[in-house]
């Protein structure tokens, strides 16, 4: 039984109840300082255990950005650096199985693999960064390239994104990650990464990608100059194809990190509150009616925050992570990695029991001999 809401929300909470879907205005109006948040994050949370009870899930994982050397200059980006900056780096084949080595030793189940747009390296180097990873780890998922570099390949081979993914695929893709998206309305994306592949592209390749087979997940950049409706016009965005495909596994709210950026310095941009974050977590739950999974991201959020989402509508909070770079050099203070046990503590003291999935959403069985992938984890209505 919920709560007694504002009057401006009783419309709303009839829906969800009734498990209809919200309409885009309905999601101006999630957004409005009038809808309180905990009755927000109730709303979410009654979606949520809906769908997937009482589940934490996370993963053993481990990162690997392959180059920070970068062509375009999304304004938002503390990651990406010059070819002749002290800080710019590109690893060899070595440096690159080191990674996978390191993530196997450490029980990993994935690797999540993207970075920068070298504009010295062909495709092939990209190409074999997931080929001799997969020769050698076999069993380790490789979720690698947003849209951005995908666009970026097809430019280099001047092949459409069909062949590109088909040609990942064969050297060893496991699915896409959800990185890119920003904000795709372009009132905003020609304003924070005007080169990068616009919205059009995006979809494309995440199109192009389900109808292969692959799954992939979705992001959302917030935090910065977007306006509420351009939040919600993402969202029904991702919505729309997700009716189409069913491709889409997961749905992660990205708060932007200012430190060290030009959108930051320029528009004095502060991070966003704990309060935000769980206002857009909800949100995303409410909105995104068709996708299974809403990810709090500990490593962006904070450990407390990411622990509170899961009563805001997150049911995973990412992995235990290894060598993530792309907040931290924007200045998160979270740790750079956790430990399985920390993890599972982090999910038992809010309030949810812990399991470990493997990128594609299935058990993950571990014992002497090492990790199975058990039964697929299927979320309810
Ligand atoms: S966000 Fe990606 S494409 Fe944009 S500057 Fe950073 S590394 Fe390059």
């Amino acid at each position: 039984m919920l709560r007694t809401s504002s009057p401006i929300l009783a419309p709303i909470r009839e829906k969800i109840e009734a498990g209809e879907r919200l309409s885009f205005d309905d999601g101006l109006v999630l957004e409005s300082p009038e809808v309180a948040l905990p009755e927000l994050g109730e709303l979410a949370n009654l979606v949520r255990e809906r769908k997937n009870g009482n589940a934490g899930y996370y993963n053993i994982n481990t990162h690997l950005n392959p180059t920070n050397i970068c062509l375009y200059r999304c304004t938002f980006c503390a990651f990406r650096s010059d070819l002749r900056d002290p800080k710019g780096y590109w690893m060899n084949d070595e440096q690159v199985l080191a990674r996978g080595q390191e993530a196997v030793d450490n029980g990993c189940t994935e690797l999540h693999i993207v970075g920068g747009l070298h504009h010295q390296a062909k495709y092939d180097w990209y190409r074999q960064v997931v080929q001799v990873l997969h020769d050698a780890y076999p069993t380790l998922h490789l979720k690698a390239w947003t849209p951005v570099e995908i666009d970026w390949f097809c430019r280099l081979t001047k092949k459409p994104v069909r062949w590109v993914l088909e040609d990942m695929i064969e050297a060893g893709l496991g699915s896409l990650p959800g990185g890119g998206a920003e904000i795709f309305h372009p009132e905003v994306r020609n304003q924070i990464c005007e080169h990068k592949a616009d919205s059009r592209r995006w979809f494309e390749t995440h199109r192009e990608a389900h109808a292969l087979g692959l799954r992939s997940n979705c992001t959302m950049l917030y935090g910065h100059i977007e306006q509420p409706y351009h939040r919600i016009d993402h969202l029904v965005r991702l919505r729309e194809l997700q009716d189409e495909t069913k491709g889409f596994q997961t749905f992660i709210p990205l708060a932007f990190h200012p430190e060290n950026t030009k959108l930051g310095a320029e528009r004095n941009i502060t991070k966003p509150s704990a309060l935000v974050d769980l206002r857009q977590m909800a949100i995303a739950r409410l909105m995104l009616d068709n996708i299974d999974h809403i990810k709090a991201y500990w490593i962006m959020l904070g450990i407390e925050t990411a622990q509170i989402s899961l009563a805001y509508g997150a049911d995973d909070i990412d992995g235990t992570v290894r060598h993530e770079l792309i907040y931290h050099d924007a200045g998160a203070t979270t740790p750079e990695v956790m430990s399985v046990a920390d993890i599972e503590q982090v999910i038992r003291e809010a309030g949810r029991d812990p399991i470990e999935r493997d990128t594609l959403y299935h058990r993950v069985e571990r014992s002497a001999a090492g990790w199975r992938a058990a039964e697929a984890i299927t979320a309810g209505a």
